[in-house]
């Protein structure tokens, strides 16, 4: 029996301290909490990790604090598109859709896409099609609406940016990446990997950020680890980070953590791509590293281990 572990992120970006009242930041850690251990609880009864990752990861989409599902930011037209993906390092198999609007857990589409379609990516109609096909639960608009994520929206829609390429001190503070995404290490030392997320306010032309893409926001693989990602998609996506973490570890040896640090701290460092990565290795061990000021995260592992923890 190897130890098992789950780790969550509910993003990145600059969270201070004195931006947050001792109310928010509360709300923040008991939802991470019941999220963690949502997922550890099935790593402890002996389920798998994929199966820890997707219900951890639907907690969060559930919760209005986080950019995933419930509480989506919104697009230029003043939509909420998701995008999610799913991957077993088992045996590689993977889902993932963008670009999805109305269903309630984009993870669970994932993944039925990685279970009951003969495709790993699904976008748009397409993939609302094969939700109804599915019976996957839909939610109208109203579900999804958040004042404080179209009040954000508002501030920025008018401009051809999207949130976070603002400089000005105001929006600064909305510089705040909530994507959701779980790694998990189950006893039999199976890694799975998922990540769930509305994108970044403010975006379009059908953008689609890098928590979907295999190999950038989202991979698994029971040879060197599961990563899941937050951050400036775009950067991450040129940097192919979360596989690039694993290539690391097969092909030169790293550690899951000397890995991370260096995509994280060095290579999207050098692009400025600002955000974080959670990771966890097929001996249950866990890294969670970010270059922003602070990052949602929680673990939690069979030795006894329990955190939830949000700045630097
Ligand atoms: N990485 C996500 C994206 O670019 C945003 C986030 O992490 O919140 O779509």
């Amino acid at each position: 029996m190897s130890k098992f572990s789950l780790v969550m992120h509910g993003g990145a970006g600059t969270i201070l301290k004195q931006d947050m009242s001792p109310e928010l930041e509360q709300a923040y850690m008991t939802a991470l909490k019941a999220a963690v251990d949502a997922g550890y609880e099935l790593l402890e009864k002996g389920d798998s990790a994929i199966y820890a990752v997707k219900s951890a990861v639907m907690v969060l989409e559930d919760c209005i604090l986080f950019n995933a599902g419930k509480g989506s930011v919104f697009t230029k037209e003043g939509v909420q598109e998701m995008d999610a993906a799913i991957m077993d390092g088992y045996d590689l198999s993977a889902g993932a859709i963008a670009a999805v609007r109305n269903v309630r857990n984009p993870i669970e589409l994932a993944s039925e896409v990685m279970l009951h379609s003969n495709h790993v990516f699904l976008s748009g109609k397409g993939a609302g099609d094969f939700a109804i096909r599915q019976r996957v639960r839909l939610e109208p608009d109203e579900y999804f609406f958040s004042q404080f994520r179209y009040d954000q929206w508002k501030s920025i829609r008018d401009s051809d940016n999207y949130a976070l390429d603002h400089s000005l001190e105001e929006l600064m503070k909305d510089k705040k990446f909530g994507t959701v995404g779980a790694v998990a290490c189950d006893v039999k030392g199976n890694l799975a990997a998922a990540t769930s997320t509305g994108g970044m306010t403010n975006k379009k032309y059908g953008r689609i950020g890098d928590s979907p893409l295999i190999g950038c926001g989202t991979y698994a693989n029971n040879r060197t680890c599961a990563i899941s990602c937050t951050g400036h998609g775009e950067m991450f996506i040129r940097s192919v980070a979360a596989y690039d973490v694993s290539c690391l570890m097969e092909y030169k040896g790293y550690s899951l953590e000397k890995a991370m640090e260096l995509v994280i701290n060095e290579k999207l460092h050098l692009i400025q791509g600002e955000g974080g990565m959670i990771g966890v290795d097929a001996k249950g061990e866990v890294a969670m590293v970010f270059n922003s000021e602070g990052m949602y995260r929680g673990f939690r592992n069979s030795e006894g281990l329990n955190e939830i923890s949000i700045y630097m």
